[in-house]
C-alpha cells in the first residue's frame, strides 16, 4: 500500500522529491530535535496521482484524517473545537523552491463558532484571522476575484476613518466577515464552509492544482523546472506571532546571503505574522535587537542555526515565529545568495573543515562567475530603464550614443554604438565603442559574437526604433540623439537615458593580474576554486582570438591556446581594398600580384599571434565568410564611374547570393578562388619559420570550415601540404635569391638565415565539422583530417535550419512560449539533435584515427551546461571567448567531479 502522508518525524533532508524541499526540511529539523510546530506532508505522488485523476486518490483523505489526529494530540487541541480550536495551515512545497508561485492557505479551521473559540486569545485577533481565511480560501479554493475582497476592506477602511488595515476594530472586523461571506456565497452559490475538514480537504486540493497555474507554469520554464514533478502540501499547526508584544515573526541567515560574511542577519518583526513582513507594513528591525527584547528566544533561535549550518553543511535561511515568548521554526532552506556569496561561503566552509574543495567547487558555477567578471551600474538611485532588449554580452557602458562605425571610431570619449544590426564592416566602431545596442538579431546576431569575443557589453534586438539615417532612436515617447548619452547592461538587457556609476569588477582584474595585496575574500575564493578546478577537469579550455591583444589576454586568463582564430576580421579596414583587387583581378597575374600584396600583412598577422601563444596551439582557419561582405554595397555602387568602380559593381552582381550563409564561404571559397588558401597557408608557415627563427615555439594548425565531402579537404589540404614543404624547404635551404619553386617575388624568409634541419614545426591539417554532412561521413572525413573541431554554430543553423542571424527575436520567444525549446539552441547545445552529431562525429573519427584531436569553438564552447556535455562526450578541449575561458575552465572542472 502506498504512503500519501508523512509525519514531519517520519521524514528527513534527503526525501525533496517525495516530500518537497519544506517537507523535508520540516521533517530534518523535527528529527533534530527543533521547536517545529506539529504537521504532515502530502507527498508530491499524490499530487500527481490527483492531477491525474481530478479528485483525490483512493484512500488519501483517510490517511489526512489520522495524522491529524496525531496533530491534535501533539497540540493538546481539536479542529472544530468550539472552546479552543485548533487551527491549520496548508502551504505548498515542491522538490525546486518557487517562491510565491503557488498557493498558501492559513487558520484553516475557523468558522462561525470556533472563531468564539479563539477569540479567548483576543477577540481583534480572531475576527482577523476569519475575514483572512475567507478571503484567502475563496480567492485559491473557491475561484472567487481577490479584488472582491480587497475592494471590501478598501470601503470599510474608508468608513472607518483609517488608512491602515491595523485601525480597523472588532466591530468592522465582524462585518467585514459577514461581507466577505456574502461575496463568496454571490460568487460560489454556496455559502462559505463551515466544516473545518470540508475547509481542510478543499485547501489540500487547490494547493495540488496551484502546480498547473500559468504563473507557475510560466516560471518553471524560466528556470528549467520539469512540469511532471508535482508539489507536496505541508499541513502544520498554526502558531501565531501577532498575540502582543511577546510575540513577533521573522527571518534569519546563518551568513550573509549577500557578502557571505559570517555573524548574524536576519530581520524581526514584533507582533506581527510572517506576511506582513512580506507585505512592509511596518519597518522591520535587525535580528541582533531580538537579543535585547528576547533574550531567551534569541538565545534558542542561534543556537538552531548553528545546529543546522553544521547538519547542511551550508547557508541555511530560517523562518520562525514567537508566539508568547516561545519559539517556533517554520521553514528553513540552504539559503539562495548572490554569486559573490556562493564563493566566498564555499571557501569559508573548507577552511573551516566543514566540506572539501571538490564539494565547494559543486557549490559554485559558471553562471555566477560570468555575472561576478563584468562590471555593473550602480543601481542605488533607482533608474527607471527606457527599454529592455536581449542581454547579449554582459558589462556595463556609458556613452554618447553614436549610429554609424565610422563615426564611431573617430569619437573621442566613450560612446554607445548603436546600430539597426551590425556586420563586419562595423568591426572598427564596435572596438572603439565601450558598448553595443541594436534594434534586431539575438544572441548569435553579429553584433552579440563579437561583443562577446571582445567583452564589450552588448544589448540586441531592443525593443525600439533606430533610424540611422536621422541618427536617433525612439523607445515609446522616448528620443536618443546622436550625442546623447546613454547606458547599457549587458548582462540584463536594460537600457538606460544619461550616465550611470560603474563599478568595475574586482574579480576580472585577478584574472588579469593575478592575485595581490588588496584581494579580498571573494578574490581569494575565486582563485582557489578556479584553481581547483583546473586540477581536477579533463577538457583543456582554448580561446577563440584573432588578434594578438586577445590572445594575451585569453592567456591571462588561462587559456591553453587558441582553438579558433578568425581570419576574416584581419582582411576589413584598410585592407578592404586589397581584397577588393583580389576579387576583380583579371587574369593569373593579377590575382598573383593581388595575393602578393595580402601576403606580408597577413604574415604579420599572424607572427603577432604566435608570439602571444609561444608553446601553445593556435588553430587558425582559413578565410570562412562570403566574399560579398567584403565589397561595397550595391546602393553604394549604383553610379559607379571609375573603371575600378565599374568592375566592382559587376562583381557585386556576380557574387550576390540569396542564401549567403550556404553559399560561396568557407572551403568552397577556397576552392573557387584559386590561390587564396595557398596564400594563407604560407603566411602561416613563413610566420611560423619566422618565430623559429627568433627563438621561439610556434605551434599553429591550420583549420578548413565548412567541409561536407573528404574530397573538399583531401584537395586544400594537398594545395597546404605542398605549400608548407616549400616554405619549410625554403626556410631550411635558404636558397638565395628568388624561390624557384614557387616562382613567387623573394619574401622576408628567402634572405633570413636558414633553420636547423627538423626546426621547421609539424603543423597539422584538420577542419571544422560544422556541416551535418561533415558528422554524417565523419570516419572518412578523419581519414584526411588530423583534427576535429566542431563549429556548433554552423551545425545548429544547419541541423535546425534556423537562421542564426535572424530567429532569436521572432521564431523564439514563440517557442518558448509553446514550450517546443526551453533555451536557444544557439546557447546551449541541443543534446538531442546536433549533440547527436557530434557524438557520431567523435565515434567514427576516433574509430577511423585513433589520435584525432576534437574540440569545440561554437558559442557553446563557453555555455556551462554545454561544456558538461562535451566533457561527457570525451572532446579534447572547448574553445571560448577569452571572458569566458575562466566560466570554462571552472565548469569543466565541475563536470569532472
Ligand atoms: C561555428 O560555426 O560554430 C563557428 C565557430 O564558425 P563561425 O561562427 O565563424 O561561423
Ligand atoms: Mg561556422
Amino acid at each position: 500500500m502506498r504512503t500519501f502522508v508523512y509525519d514531519f518525524a517520519d521524514g528527513d533532508k534527503d526525501m525533496r522529491d517525495l516530500l518537497g524541499g519544506k517537507g523535508a526540511n520540516l521533517a530534518e529539523m523535527t528529527r533534530m530535535g527543533l521547536p517545529v510546530p506539529p504537521g504532515f506532508t502530502i507527498t508530491t505522488e499524490a499530487c500527481r496521482a490527483y492531477l491525474k485523476l481530478g479528485e483525490a486518490p483512493e484512500g488519501l483523505m483517510d490517511e489526512v484524517a489520522a495524522h491529524l489526529r496525531r496533530v491534535e494530540e501533539a497540540m493538546g487541541r481539536r479542529l472544530g473545537d468550539a472552546a479552543d480550536p485548533l487551527l491549520l495551515s496548508v502551504r505548498s512545497g515542491g522538490k525546486f523552491s518557487m517562491p510565491g508561485m503557488m498557493d498558501t492557505i492559513l487558520d484553516i479551521g475557523l468558522n462561525d463558532t470556533t472563531v468564539h473559540g479563539l477569540a479567548a486569545a483576543g477577540e481583534r485577533f480572531a475576527w482577523d484571522c476569519y475575514r483572512r481565511l475567507i478571503a484567502m480560501y475563496g480567492a485559491t479554493v473557491a475561484g472567487v476575484p481577490h479584488d472582491d475582497f480587497e475592494r471590501a476592506l478598501a470601503e470599510r477602511r474608508r468608513t472607518a476613518g483609517v488608512t491602515a488595515d491595523s485601525g480597523l476594530g472588532v466591530a468592522d472586523l465582524r462585518d467585514l466577515v459577514e461581507e466577505y461571506r456574502f461575496i463568496y456565497l454571490r460568487h460560489t452559490g454556496e455559502p462559505f464552509p463551515q466544516d473545518p475538514r470540508d475547509q481542510l480537504t478543499g485547501a489540500v486540493l487547490a494547493v495540488f492544482r496551484s502546480w498547473n497555474t500559468e504563473r507557475a507554469e510560466v516560471y518553471r520554464r524560466a528556470e528549467h523546472i520539469p512540469d511532471d514533478l508535482g508539489t507536496a502540501v505541508n499541513v502544520m499547526a498554526m502558531v501565531y506571532g501577532n498575540r502582543g508584544p511577546s510575540s513577533g515573526t521573522g527571518v534569519a541567515f546563518t551568513r550573509d546571503p549577500a557578502t557571505g560574511a559570517r555573524g548574524v542577519y536576519g530581520d524581526y518583526l514584533p507582533d506581527a505574522q510572517g506576511e506582513d513582513v512580506v507585505a512592509g507594513v511596518r519597518d522591520t528591525l535587525p535580528l541582533h535587537e531580538l537579543a535585547h527584547l528576547d533574550p531567551r528566544s534569541f538565545g534558542e533561535l542561534t543556537h538552531a542555526m548553528d545546529l543546522l549550518e553544521r547538519r547542511y553543511r551550508d547557508l541555511c535561511d530560517i523562518e520562525f515565529t514567537i508566539e508568547d515568548g516561545r519559539l517556533w521554526l517554520l521553514q528553513t532552506r540552504v539559503g539562495k545568495r548572490t554569486a559573490a556569496a556562493a564563493f566566498t561561503v564555499a571557501a569559508q566552509l573548507v577552511d573551516e573543515g566543514v566540506i572539501d574543495l571538490d564539494e565547494a567547487l559543486r557549490r559554485v558555477d559558471g553562471a555566477g562567475l560570468a555575472r561576478l567578471m563584468f562590471p555593473r551600474f550602480d543601481l542605488s538611485g533607482g533608474p527607471v530603464p527606457v527599454a529592455t532588449g536581449v542581454p547579449a554580452s554582459p558589462g556595463a557602458a556609458t556613452g554618447r550614443a553614436v549610429f554609424d562605425a565610422r563615426r564611431a571610431a573617430a569619437a573621442h570619449g566613450p560612446v554607445v554604438l548603436v546600430r539597426e544590426e551590425t556586420n563586419p564592416d562595423d568591426l572598427p566602431g564596435m572596438i572603439a565603442a565601450r558598448g553595443i545596442l541594436t534594434g534586431r538579431g539575438g544572441k548569435t546576431s553579429h553584433a552579440a559574437v563579437v561583443a562577446r569575443g571582445m567583452g564589450r557589453a552588448c544589448v540586441c534586438g531592443a525593443p525600439v526604433v533606430v533610424d540611422e539615417e536621422h541618427r536617433e532612436l525612439r523607445a515609446g515617447d522616448v528620443v536618443v540623439r546622436e550625442g546623447d548619452l546613454i547606458s547599457v547592461d549587458g548582462a540584463t538587457g536594460e537600457i538606460y537615458l544619461g550616465e550611470l556609476p560603474v563599478r568595475p569588477s574586482p574579480v576580472a582584474g585577478y584574472f588579469d593580474h593575478g592575485l595581490d595585496a588588496e584581494s579580498g575574500p571573494l578574490v581569494t575564493a575565486v582563485h582557489r576554486l578556479v584553481t581547483h578546478a583546473d586540477a581536477v577537469r579533463r577538457l583543456e579550455v582554448r580561446a577563440n582570438a584573432d588578434t594578438p591583444q586577445d590572445a594575451a589576454r585569453a592567456r591571462r586568463f588561462g587559456a591553453a591556446g587558441i582553438g579558433l582564430c578568425r581570419t576574416e576580421h584581419m582582411f576589413l579596414g584598410e585592407r578592404r581594398a586589397l581584397v577588393e583587387r583580389l576579387i576583380v583581378a583579371e587574369g593569373e597575374q593579377e590575382v598573383e600580384e593581388a595575393l602578393d600584396a595580402l601576403l606580408p600583412l597577413q604574415r604579420a598577422d599572424f607572427i603577432g599571434i604566435l608570439t602571444e601563444m609561444d608553446g601553445l596551439p593556435v588553430t587558425i582557419r582559413l578565410l570562412d565568410p562570403p566574399l560579398h561582405e567584403f565589397l561595397p554595397s550595391l546602393e553604394d555602387l549604383l553610379g559607379a564611374t571609375s573603371d575600378h568602380e565599374r568592375k566592382l559593381l559587376a562583381a557585386v552582381r556576380r557574387l550576390h547570393e540569396s542564401n549567403p550563409m550556404l553559399g560561396l564561404r568557407g572551403v568552397r571559397l577556397g576552392l573557387v578562388v584559386p590561390g587564396l588558401f595557398a596564400m594563407q597557408v604560407r603566411a602561416i608557415a613563413e610566420a611560423a619559420a619566422e618565430r623559429v627563427r627568433a627563438g621561439g615555439d610556434p605551434r599553429p594548425e591550420i583549420m578548413v570550415p565548412l567541409v561536407g565531402d573528404v574530397r573538399e579537404l583531401s584537395a586544400v589540404k594537398a594545395e597546404a601540404e605542398r605549400v608548407l614543404a616549400a616554405v619549410k624547404a625554403e626556410a631550411e635551404q635558404v636558397p638565395a635569391g628568388v624561390n624557384a619553386k614557387s616562382g613567387r617575388a623573394p619574401t622576408t624568409t628567402d634572405t633570413e638565415p636558414g633553420l636547423p634541419a627538423g626546426g621547421f614545426p609539424c603543423v597539422p591539417v584538420g577542419t571544422m565539422i560544422e556541416v551535418p554532412r561533415a558528422a554524417l561521413t565523419a570516419g572518412e572525413i578523419a581519414g584526411e583530417a588530423e583534427f576535429f573541431s566542431f563549429g556548433t554554430n554552423d551545425l545548429t543553423q544547419m541541423t535546425w535550419g534556423f537562421s542564426r542571424d535572424d530567429v532569436e527575436g521572432t521564431i523564439f520567444p514563440a517557442y518558448m512560449r509553446l514550450g517546443i525549446l526551453t533555451a536557444s539552441p544557439f546557447e546551449t547545445i541541443d543534446r538531442h539533435g546536433v549533440g547527436r552529431l557530434v557524438e557520431l562525429a567523435v565515434a567514427e573519427g576516433r574509430a577511423a584515427r585513433p589520435d584525432l584531436t576534437t574540440g569545440v569553438c561554437g558559442e557553446h564552447g563557453g555555455d556551462p551546461a554545454s561544456v558538461w556535455f562535451f566533457h561527457e562526450t570525451d572532446l579534447d578541449y572547448v574553445s571560448c571567448s577569452p571572458f569566458r575561458v575562466p566560466v570554462a575552465r571552472l565548469e569543466a572542472g565541475r563536470a569532472a567531479l
